[in-house]
């Protein structure tokens, strides 16, 4: 075997010094340092290696073709995070790889899972060399190597351990397709879109003929029962390569694929099989509990619709073919009468904890079998919107007429409703899809019925009626799509007392409940509205699944009203709160989309609840269905994005192209390329931010004096854009080919300041351009961004800066930092501040991060001078988050203050772990200060069971201190370890966890 001949990567996604790591040993393997911590991207592939003279070398590899043999992933299963593989494996997907194993652990470390917290190992020479000879026999085809009789060399513990193998390409990448070439970013991508674009003519005849086929068959409802009518997805194109052209992109080639390989991965299909295999067999049974969550079907459900917009978008037969056996292996775990719920019929004996004994009985609690129903009509009718295919609309149809038999308000029936709200617009829907009321009928029974069950909570919306709300409150995701569901029950029946209760509810959002990145759900406790202007930075919820169902709620006021704010509310959300939530290359995401980080937030590339991965999978591929709407002879032009369309106006064609570069600058041209319909009016939106009001409310306000100007033109002729009442510049004419309409606003960056009342941003400014609000990230400045104070009358310059490979404008500013020195003078600095678009945070690693800067004195907070512990190393026994929230000099109000960073153990229970620092020099010291977390009664962390401390001697050994008086484990309050002075390079702190909890700290003070 020839050293030279394979060039082959282990990834060992190796958090530990890889100084601990004999190279040697792992010939011909390298080890590439991939931990979420370095970021992402290229950061992955930074080869550490020692060369011939015994030097560290580091090295970026993947563009070396000696490495493109083949690539290892020895990694972790993900949980909770987990980055590492995922990120690693699309990455070096998108460097042309051709080979990609992946590898992940059976069952140790079950703890560590949580964490991502991956251990090195070292594969034997044995499987090397059963790898190399695969590769020497065909290099091009898939290598698989059955690695679970292998037994591998944990490098951190020196133990042997078996693992399974998972050959990535088969169970990652979507079946069918030719090769790896599919997610190539480059070269390859180029070619395929040619050849794509080819088919496209293509493809388009063949559509044709699916939907006249089906049209024939079809009894759907035309109308929405809205007054004005969405053009919808089908009918938009966006032009690629533009700003939205690249998210969808990024859906096609990195959140679908990904996604779709997590179902397989995460076991989601196999709950299906196993339902079918329990189904053919009923002495077979599989084990539900502790598996998952009752909602994992969800997932695929969610996925097939993404790619269902995304097909209608570029056409992919592969992904068609993919999509279908997906839908296969649905199908056949639908049970005879078309109950549809894995949980359950894998083992109706003892199904999933969440489920209860029978059907229904949990579904007011935690079953969420009406929540899976929702989502699976919601992917069904978008698939059979996109392909023209009733396979998965019938085994939906399938399962909704289950629902209808056997949840209702008649005697027999179980008369209950959704614990999480969905099914209320998915069955509106399904009933506009196939034209049969009892879908409708149902919706409104599951809305009526709300508040008048067992269940009456404020966080599932059950307080009151639906009719007598009047305040946004609990589960924000629930309560969004529940709004989003009335709305549509109200547009298909009329009943009025809905949309008073949504309007009513909708002003309680706007004017109290609305971050200024468009978010809701201000609480982390119960994904959660907070109380009126409760609008924390940090600790801010506003989970990206919320951000999309406020996009529902006013995309359908506005279709009900027909008012430019909702959409003002909807691009606010969409360009800031939403679009946060998935990293540019469509692969990183966020669940809560806080305001501010510490550092302790990062991008992740699953969640163990995927809910929002999945939400990003079909609504970003949905944009374009959001551009256009249509009421008898208006043409509303709701969003500025690069598009062709084809929309019908009193059922004439009439064609459009947008060119625009929005949100980089405010010239929007408009183009008519064909009319059929006549005269009709064109109405543009003038957005609110260019009207002066941030927000349709007085909850913001531009506190500068600037006026920014807005133009129009028809084929170079000037017309005047006041708007009308509804907010939109209406241009009516008989409008021919050729006409162009030349719309430009200023884009001025604006200071925007929030109403006293909100507590969090008291004293400070945040600032826009455009639809963009901007954000300090700790890349762009070389100072501490906390202590920033802005100026009074703070003026800004546009830069150009890239993120992840994609163009931004930044802000530029003078502002000034404010640090107390040591002897505790405060001293200012001047400085210049950089500016990025908030969404594209947290793509170069994690660190400091602020949307709301100060601006009143008041609201500064002036870094604190250098202390013996925040000059120190931090160490740790095992991986933990926020490891620099102990020695970052920031003290919480109590022992559960979100707003400061804390690290913590959890879900590890029972053990002894330990916190370090190391000195920059030798010290003395006497006394040591803890912050415990305690999230109890609800949360897993709680005070220690016992502490010490323990310091290293001059031999380098470990010793208790002596002398301590006592170790205190109170909540909310300082603790302090006072013992015998003692002089030494570094500390322990030693910490026992309660038996049955975890414990964690937000900071730990030597002196
Ligand atoms: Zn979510």
């Amino acid at each position: 075997m020839s050293k030279q001949k394979f060039n082959i990567i282990t990834s060992t996604c190796v958090p530990l010094p890889i100084e601990n790591v004999d190279t040697d040993q792992i010939i011909p393997a390298r080890f590439l340092k991939a931990t979420d911590k370095e970021g992402f991207g290229e950061n992955l592939f930074r080869d550490w290696r020692y060369d011939k003279q015994g030097q560290l070398v580091k090295d970026f590899v993947l563009n070396d073709p000696r490495y493109r043999d083949a690539v290892i992933l020895v990694a972790g299963r993900n949980f909770g995070s987990g980055s590492s593989r995922e990120h690693a494996a699309w990455a070096i997907a998108g460097y042309g790889f051709r080979v990609v194993i992946s590898s992940f652990f059976a069952d140790i470390h079950k703890q560590n899972e949580l964490n991502n917290f991956v251990l090195p190992v070292q594969v034997s020479e044995s499987f090397l060399q059963e790898l190399f000879q695969s590769i020497k026999e065909d290099p091009k085809t898939e290598v698989k190597v059955d690695l679970s009789a292998q037994t591998v060399t944990n490098l951190a513990t020196g133990h042997q351990e078996h693992f399974e193998i998972n050959a990535y390409k088969k169970h990652c990448l979507m079946e069918g397709l030719d090769d790896i070439d599919f997610l190539v970013q480059n070269q390859a991508k180029t070619e395929t879109w040619e050849k794509n674009r080819m088919s496209v003519m293509k493809y388009v005849v063949l559509l044709l003929s699916f939907i006249i086929c089906h049209l024939s068959f079809s009894h759907a409802v035309a109308q929405t029962g809205y007054p004005i009518t969405p053009v919808p997805f089908t009918s938009v194109k966006v032009a690629p390569g533009t700003f939205w052209g690249q998210r969808l992109e990024a859906s096609r080639n990195v959140t679908i694929p990904l996604a779709f390989s997590k179902c397989e991965s995460e076991g989601r299909y196999k709950n299906f099989d196993n339902a079918y295999e329990h189904l053919k067999d009923p002495s077979k049974v599989f084990k539900v509990n502790g598996v998952g969550y009752s909602f994992d079907d969800t997932d695929p459900y969610k996925t097939i619709e993404g790619a269902s917009y995304i097909l209608q978008t570029y056409p992919d037969k592969k992904l068609r073919a993919y999509v279908d056996s997906v839908i296969d292996i649905i199908g056949r775990a639908q049970e005879p009468d078309g109950y549809l719920y894995t949980a359950r019929t894998q083992n109706p004996a003892d199904p999933h904890h969440w489920a209860g004994d029978r059907r229904w009985v949990k579904e007011e609690d935690l079953s969420h079998e009406l929540y899976n129903l929702g989502h699976m009509v919601e992917g069904a009718v978008a698939h059979w919107q996109a392909t023209g295919s009733r396979k998965f609309l019938d085994i939906a149809r399938r399962y909704a007429d289950c629902v209808v038999r056997e949840v209702g308000p008649n005697p027999g029936q179980a008369c209950v409703v959704p614990g999480h709200q969905i099914a209320e617009m998915a069955l509106a829907r399904l009933y506009l899809a196939t034209g049969e009321k009892k879908y409708l009928d149902e919706a409104k029974f599951l809305l009526d019925y709300r508040g008048k069950t067992t269940i009456k909570n404020d966080y599932s919306q059950s307080h009151k009626p639906v009719i007598d709300q009047d305040e946004a409150v609990g589960h924000a995701v629930r309560a969004s799509y529940m709004y989003a569901g009335m709305a549509d029950v109200a547009a298909l029946t009329g009943d009025s007392a809905y949309i008073k209760a949504i309007d009513r509810i909708w002003d309680n959002i706007v004017s109290k409940k609305l971050y200024i990145t468009g978010g809701i759900g201000a609480t982390a406790s119960g994904e959660a509205f907070g109380r009126n202007y409760e609008l924390p930075n940090m600790s801010a919820y506003c989970e990206t699944c919320a951000a999309i169902g406020n996009v529902y709620v006013n995309y359908r006021l506005f279709l009900l009203h027909g008012e430019s704010k909702y959409y003002d509310v909807l691009e606010r959300t969409l360009y800031n709160g939403l679009i946060s939530g998935v990293s540019l290359d469509g692969g990183g995401f966020f669940y809560p989309n806080p305001l501010e980080s510490m550092g302790q937030h990062q991008r992740q590339a699953w969640f163990g609840c995927a809910c929002c991965p999945s939400n990003i999978c079909r609504f970003i591929p949905s944009l374009p269905g959001y551009v256009y709407a249509v009421k008898d002879k208006n043409v509303y032009v709701n969003l500025f994005v690069a598009t062709s369309s084809t929309l019908e106006v009193s059922g004439k064609k009439v064609s459009l192209t947008q060119q625009t570069n929005y949100p980089w600058d405010g010239d929007i041209d408009i183009t008519v390329d064909k009319n059929a319909a006549g005269t009709f009016a064109l109405k543009l939106r003038i957005p609110g931010w260019q009207k002066g009001q941030p927000v349709p409310s007085d909850l913001y306000r531009y506190t500068d004096n600037l006026r920014p100007t807005a133009s129009c033109s028809v084929n170079g002729e000037i017309v005047n854009v006041t708007p009308t009442s509804d907010g939109y510049l209406t241009i009516e004419r008989k409008w021919k080919k050729g006409d162009k309409v030349q719309l430009h606003f200023d884009m001025e960056p604006r200071v925007v300041r929030a109403l006293d009342r909100v507590a969090a941003d008291r004293g400070m400014v945040a600032v826009e351009r455009g639809p963009l609000v901007y954000c300090a990230e700790h890349p762009d400045n070389n100072f501490d961004i906390f202590s920033t104070l802005l100026n009074q009358e703070p003026t800004f310059q546009l830069g150009k800066a890239e993120v992840a490979g994609t163009p931004i404008t930044t802000l530029i500013t003078d502002a000034q930092s404010l640090d107390f020195n040591k002897q505790g003078k405060l001293v200012t600095k001047d400085q210049t501040l950089t500016l990025i678009p908030y969404y594209a945070w947290c793509h170069r690693g994690s660190g400091k991060m602020r949307v709301w800067l100060p601006q009143d004195l008041k609201a500064t907070t002036p870094a604190q001078p250098a202390t013996l512990a925040s000059e120190s190393k931090v160490s740790s026994s095992m991986r933990v988050p926020a490891l620099s929230s102990i020695n970052d000099r920031l003290v919480p109000r109590d022992e559960n203050d979100r707003s400061v960073p804390y690290t913590h153990w959890w879900p590890k229970k029972a053990s002894t772990e330990w916190l370090g620092y190391e000195f920059a020099q030798e010290a003395t010291v006497q006394t040591c200060t803890v912050y415990w977390f305690d999230d109890g009664p609800w949360g897993g962390c709680r005070v220690p069971k016992s502490w010490r401390v323990l310091y290293q001697d001059s031999k380098g050994e470990w010793q208790p201190v002596s002398g301590a008086d006592h170790y205190p484990t109170l909540k909310g309050t300082p603790c302090t370890v006072n013992f015998t002075p003692v002089k030494t390079r570094a500390l322990r702190l030693e910490i026992t966890q309660p038996d049955d909890f975890s414990t964690g700290l937000f900071e730990w003070i030597v002196k």
